[in-house]
């Protein structure tokens, strides 16, 4: 049996027992074994092993969890993004020109576009990552969407409910029809989630709650975009299906609040829906940063994703969501750190990643710096220096 022993750690957060809600330790070493964590400890006790990686003192944590990606489509938006800049509201129509591009597009296109996104994500030290379809809208490239995204992840996520496409602008009740009929029956093979857009110039919570319902009738976890754009019912309709996390939360009532903070179990260690923030969308957008404070202190599980998507949020990066979280969302490095890594897997409803505890996924993340601190304090700056998934650096 090969092992690896990832030794001389300065600071390992390990998201477990240790030193404050990151379980830090000092001095520390790791033992890999057949890509799980076998062993935790001080870095002069470490058990031999045949390889080694010394992390030179540095910080080393588990892999980012990234809960939020649309990474299947064609085209690019960088033309509507400076037209934003310049002064042009958000409003969630360019989906639809997003489609066009996604349809007429190969799948070896498709293919690798989702390759090069995914490897750009991995070498920013993201080890777990969630990929959502929603650019196809038809029955055959929501299908083909979500085949290809699971040739790169686990977590899949059907989310033929992203907008209603053109064809179906005057009968969307037709369109919800589709997405609950047809369309679910070729996506659930490959999926293992369903996501729906809840939002006004999207699907409002009648059809929301309907399409969400038929992919759990069908075996999916649901997961939902709720209060993007302006108020909604969309986080309490997360909460009364049991979504595994309810994505963007920027405009929330108290009622939203109370009802997600009244999830939490009981032993206070978290709730069943998440709040997952997308600062990425609100920097891409130039719109008000949800209020990270308000869900925290209310016992809110947060988590951290990028939202990457090529029209509101076109990065890879969880060191710039966390320094944005940071910055703009007043959470505390190690907050926005946890949020970003075991926040992220709650968000996925997983234990084996997000932590480096015995038994976790091997998946560490070696910084070029001596702090987990560091990843918001210099922000822009590549510190990842080195990622190890499943046991294997990369
Ligand atoms: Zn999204």
């Amino acid at each position: 049996m090969s092992a690896l022993l990832v030794d001389n750690i300065g600071e390992l957060v390990t998201n477990g027992v240790g030193e404050g809600p990151l379980g830090i330790r000092r001095k520390a070493a790791v033992l890999v074994e057949e890509g799980r964590v076998a062993w935790v400890g001080p870095a002069a006790y470490a058990p031999a092993a045949d390889r080694r990686i010394d992390a030179g003192g540095a910080a080393v944590l588990p892999g980012f969890v990234d809960s939020h990606a649309h990474l299947v489509f064609a085209g690019d938006r960088a033309a509507e993004f400076a037209a934003r800049m310049a002064g042009e509201p958000y409003t969630g129509g360019g989906i639809r020109t997003t489609v066009g591009a996604t349809r007429a597009a190969t799948d070896d296109e498709l293919r690798a576009i989702v390759r090069r996104l995914r490897g750009e994500a991995l070498r920013q030290g993201t080890t777990t990552i969630e990929i959502k379809s929603g650019y196809g809208l038809t029955v055959a490239d929501e299908a083909r969407s979500l085949r290809i995204a699971a040739e790169f992840t686990e977590d899949t996520t059907f989310l033929g409910a992203h907008v209603v496409p053109a064809e179906y602008a005057d009968r969307p009740d037709d369109y919800v029809g589709l997405v609950c009929g047809p369309m679910l029956a070729a996506a659930a093979p490959h999926a293992k989630w369903i996501d729906v857009f809840c939002e006004r110039g999207a699907f409002d919570v009648d059809h929301a709650r309907a399409i969400l319902a038929c992919g759990q009738a069908a075996g999916l976890g649901v997961r939902l975009h709720a209060n993007q754009l302006g108020p909604g019912p969309g986080v309490q309709l997360g909460v009364e299906l049991d979504a595994a996390s309810v994505d963007h939360c920027t405009h929330l009532s108290d009622a939203d609040i109370d009802a997600l903070a009244g999830t939490a179990h009981s032993d206070g260690s978290g709730t069943r829906t998440v709040a997952t923030l997308l600062p990425g969308a609100e920097f891409s957008t130039r719109s008000p940063y949800p209020d990270a404070r308000r869900l925290l202190d209310a016992g809110v599980t947060v988590a951290l994703a990028t939202d990457c998507n090529p029209g509101s949020s076109y990065t890879s990066s969880m060191p710039f969501c966390i320094a944005l979280a940071v910055r703009e969302m007043r959470m505390t490095p190690a907050e926005a750190l946890w949020a970003a890594t075991a926040g992220g897997a709650q968000a996925l409803r997983r234990d084996d990643v997000g932590v480096l505890t015995p038994g976790a996924r091997a998946d560490l993340v070696v910084l070029a710096a001596p702090s987990y601190l560091h990843l918001a304090y210099r922000p822009g700056v590549p510190l990842i220096h080195q990622v190890i998934r499943n046991g294997v650096p990369q």
